[in-house]
């Protein structure tokens, strides 16, 4: 195979990509998200600020920026946030300054927030955001994930089951939906919708250039 000359890389300059995850808690968008940040360097998770307490296991800085109350509020008094919200109690929100420059440096960024935080982020970044919605095979099943799953109380898993559906109610705000019946199929189809995304014409930035030599007598 021909390899692409620098010249011919720089001309096919991309702008990077929103990807944003959301579904019902339980159907497997932390275990897709993993899946999708091991096998593709070129996307990054876009770390969130929140004020809710580090759960065991979890690396400030790397699952999310963990702050106090005060901070956050500054932070958006600062506008450092592209968007925020409050979810079950806790302020979460995404940060805005590493997101901005990296989209222009071709960086794609993963983003695990919820609804609200997805219609935020697409009135004011809409030609850069893709929104991606999971969903379970059926509630039994959801009920069975977030028993095996073994991190949270009879309690908790109660009222993550009566958010279920309201959650679910907004799987209209999204430009894909997939189940997640087999964890490998969907995947295969979350890693398809990604790639596709990033073959768009409007963020193959460099193109107008490139085309514009390719055409001249
Ligand atoms: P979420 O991040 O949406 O709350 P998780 O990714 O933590 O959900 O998944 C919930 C549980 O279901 C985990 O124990 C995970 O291993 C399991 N799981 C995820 N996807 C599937 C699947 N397709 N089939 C069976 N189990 C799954
Ligand atoms: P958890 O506390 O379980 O990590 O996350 C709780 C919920 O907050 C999840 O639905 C997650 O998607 C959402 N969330 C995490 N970070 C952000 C963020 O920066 N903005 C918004 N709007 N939601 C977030």
């Amino acid at each position: 195979m021909v390899q692409p000359t620098p010249q011919t890389s720089d001309a096919l300059h991309r702008r990077g990509l929103m990807f944003i995850l959301s579904s019902p808690s339980g159907a497997g968008k932390t275990t897709i998200s993993r899946m999708l940040l091991d096998g593709d360097p070129a996307i990054r998770l876009s770390v969130s600020a929140t004020t809710r307490p580090m759960r065991p296991g979890e690396v400030d800085g790397k699952d999310y920026h963990f702050v106090t109350h005060a901070e956050f509020d500054r932070m958006v008094e600062d506008e450092q946030f592209l968007e925020w919200a409050h979810v079950f109690g806790h302020s979460y929100g995404t940060p805005k300054a590493q997101v901005k420059a990296g989209l222009r440096e071709g960086q794609d960024f993963l983003f695990d927030i919820d609804w609200q935080g997805t219609q935020q982020l697409y009135q004011k970044l809409e030609t850069d955001v893709v929104r991606v919605f999971l969903l379970p095979p059926s509630i039994d099943e959801l009920r069975r994930r977030l028993t095996g799953r073994g991190t949270d109380s009879a309690e908790v898993i109660t009222a993550r089951m009566e958010r279920a559906r309201a959650e679910i109610s907004h799987w209209d705000g999204y430009d894909y939906v997939v189940v997640n019946d087999d964890i490998e199929e969907c995947f295969a189809k979350v890693r398809e919708i990604l790639h596709a995304e990033r073959m768009k014409r409007a963020r193959q930035t460099g193109l107008i250039g490139f085309v514009r030599e390719l055409m001249r007598p």
